[in-house]
């Protein structure tokens, strides 16, 4: 579904992907860990093209993103973003931020749209705020909205950077809670977090990343039992 192919990119003098292979399958469930600066924020905003890149491909369903006009808003749309920070339009409700890509980037019908998303804020928990405003949210809610809202695109795939690491550890579960189940209907997932719970349970894949390159690859449980590379190992010594 997501193929990137020898993708480098450079901040200035800094090398901050390193001649990238990944392909991640329709349904899969990759995590994505790895030290600080390791260019996993980088490689989730380049599958979006939020960010650009200097050399490689990265094609989704078989075709490169496109790099302006509409049919970039319609990637944005088909792979989803959710962050650390939320990003919720602070000036609308949480209705109106869940139904806005649908009704200006699908085309959805207005009511079509409202219905869709009252849907989905009751499956992740919400919809009874539906009338409020984020800032009326604790963040743990908001973060819920947030993935309502990127379901509501009907996304191929959704890129999560470090969903839950602005969180209060009360609300880290309720966010890692839906996340599982979406991972349960096999939606296709690039997850950047440190929360190995969630990763043993519902992760497919976990890529290790350090100093931009993917250093190591393998199931869960292989990788946090008997990690190979000496990087990975001193990494796992340090959060584990
Ligand atoms: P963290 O775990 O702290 O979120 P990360 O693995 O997500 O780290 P990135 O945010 O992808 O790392 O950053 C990789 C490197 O690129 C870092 O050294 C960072 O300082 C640098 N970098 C990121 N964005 C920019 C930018 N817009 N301009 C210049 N340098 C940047
Ligand atoms: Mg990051």
């Amino acid at each position: 579904l997501v193929a990137l192919t020898g993708v480098n990119k450079h901040f200035g003098e800094l090398h901050v992907l390193k001649d990238i292979n990944l392909s991640i399958a329709k349904g899969e469930v990759v995590v994505v860990i790895g030290p600080s600066g390791s260019g996993k924020s980088t490689l989730c905003r380049a599958i979006n093209r939020l960010e650009t890149i200097d050399s490689g491909t990265i094609e989704l369903d078989g075709q490169p993103l496109p790099s302006e006009g509409k049919s970039l808003a319609t990637l944005r749309a088909d792979v989803g973003m959710v962050f650390q920070s939320f990003n919720l339009f602070a000036h609308k409700t949480i209705l109106q931020n869940v139904t806005l890509g649908p009704i200006k980037v699908r085309k959805t019908d207005p009511k079509q749209a409202e219905k869709r998303a009252l849907e989905l804020l009751e499956r992740v928990g919400v919809a009874s705020q539906a009338s409020k405003y984020p800032a009326q949210l604790s963040g743990g809610q908001q973060q819920r909205v947030a993935i309502a809202r990127a379901l509501a695109m009907d996304p191929k795939v959704i890129l999560f950077d470090e969903p839950t690491s602005a969180l209060d550890p009360e609300m880290i579960q309720e966010v890692l809670e839906v996340m599982i189940d979406l991972a349960k209907q096999q939606m296709t997932m690039v997850v950047v977090t440190h929360e190995m719970g969630f990763a043993r349970s519902a992760a497919n894949r976990v890529v290790f990343m350090a100093d931009g390159e993917i250093v190591e690859q393998s199931d869960p449980e292989t990788f946090f039992t008997s990690p190979t590379s000496r990087r990975a190992q001193d990494f796992l010594g340090k959060i584990l």
